[in-house]
């Protein structure tokens, strides 16, 4: 699936569900959400043939997502169905890591690889403030267990937000490092359901990496592993770790993106900051072929825009915020 800017999409984002168990200010809102009704997400049959097209069209990795993908219940039924598939050689989940430890083992088993972890921050009264509810304590539970399970190369994903997660830096430093997990840094992104967002709250990847600097050392920058990686990583140099930044504010970068969104509705995104969807769902609910779920991906890479534009004049958010789509 390659788009009218030659970039081939690989990587293909499903978002099991809406729901989550925290709510972030910067990605859903606190009450009056409405949730999609279950009967509109796809179910787990409808998510396997939706991925082996996918397949057949060159997807390679998944990363379910969501909301809280570990809120969906049975979530190793469909780690394994997916890990069947012909074709798909990596299987990753994003979480907050609250039911981490109950579920660790079990997606493990059933053929789940790497794991992303989300953690802003290790001060208690700071995780309430950002998650607006509590759970610090569930999620250092989550990730010591999936240490102790046998997850290796665990990601520590914190959003970095100024004004309000500086102190964190540091500490979450020498949290990975101690642990040998990697943490990245992702700036803000305008994706927050309260329309708040401005650029006065991205605290930058450069600005992060000064901070960790002035504490730990010096850090080199890592040739990319593979072309479309988001994160510009960097290695401790007192052999302390890694250290990745993601920074689609400041640094975007479109020009190697290589992936699609499977909403939990059954749209198909071409970008996070796509204003348009195509519908999958109705396609895996009709009468509709194979033949014709593969013309609609080819039809979605190939209306794919060059960049999500948002430090243009015109950029426009799209309508649903990030719980909506899944990071
Ligand atoms: N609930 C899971 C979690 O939090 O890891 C998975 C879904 S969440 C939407 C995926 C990732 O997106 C998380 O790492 C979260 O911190 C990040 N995220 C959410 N809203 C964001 C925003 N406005 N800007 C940058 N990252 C965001
Ligand atoms: Fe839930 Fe993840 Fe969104 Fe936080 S970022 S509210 S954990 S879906």
């Amino acid at each position: 699936m390659i788009d009218t800017f030659g970039r081939i999409h690989t990587d293909l984002r499903i978002s099991v569900t809406d729901r989550c168990n925290i709510r972030c200010f910067y990605c859903m809102p606190n009450e009056n959400i409405r949730f999609r009704p279950r009967e509109e997400l796809l179910t787990f049959e409808e998510i396997e043939r939706f991925v082996r097209v996918a397949a057949g069209l060159g997807v390679t990795k998944l990363r379910l997502t969501g909301g809280e993908p570990l809120v969906r219940r049975d979530l190793p039924r469909l780690v394994a169905k997916l890990a069947a598939v012909p074709g798909i050689d990596d299987i990753a989940l994003t979480t907050n890591g609250i039911l981490l430890a109950e579920q660790a083992a079990e997606l493990r088993a059933a053929g789940l690889k790497r794991l992303n972890i989300s953690l802003d921050a290790l001060d208690d009264e700071l995780f309430r403030q950002i998650a607006r509810r509590d759970g610090l304590d569930r999620v250092l539970a989550g990730i010591a267990e999936a240490r102790r399970v046998g997850f290796d190369k665990i990601k520590l994903n914190a959003v970095a937000i100024r004004g309000l997660t500086e102190s964190q830096v540091v500490p979450l430093g020498r949290f990975a490092r101690e642990r040998g997990l990697e943490l990245r840094f992702i700036e803000y992104m305008p994706l927050d359901a309260e329309g708040r967002w401005s650029d006065e709250q991205v605290l930058s990847g450069e600005t992060v990496l000064r901070l960790l600097t002035e504490e730990f050392g010096a850090l080199e920058p890592i040739e990319p592993s593979h072309a479309g990686q988001p994160a510009s990583d960097f290695r401790f140099v007192d052999g302390g770790g890694t250290v990745g930044f993601i920074n689609p504010v400041t640094e975007p970068f479109c020009e190697a993106c290589n992936r699609l969104r499977l909403t939990a509705e059954g749209q198909v995104r071409n970008c996070l900051f796509s204003l348009e969807e195509w519908d999958a769902r109705a396609l895996l609910r009709g009468a509709a072929g194979d033949e014709q779920l593969a013309a609609l991906l080819r039809d979605c890479v190939r209306a794919k825009r060059a960049g999500h534009g948002i430090n243009a004049a015109d950029f426009q958010r799209p309508q649903r915020a990030m719980f909506q789509i899944g990071g």
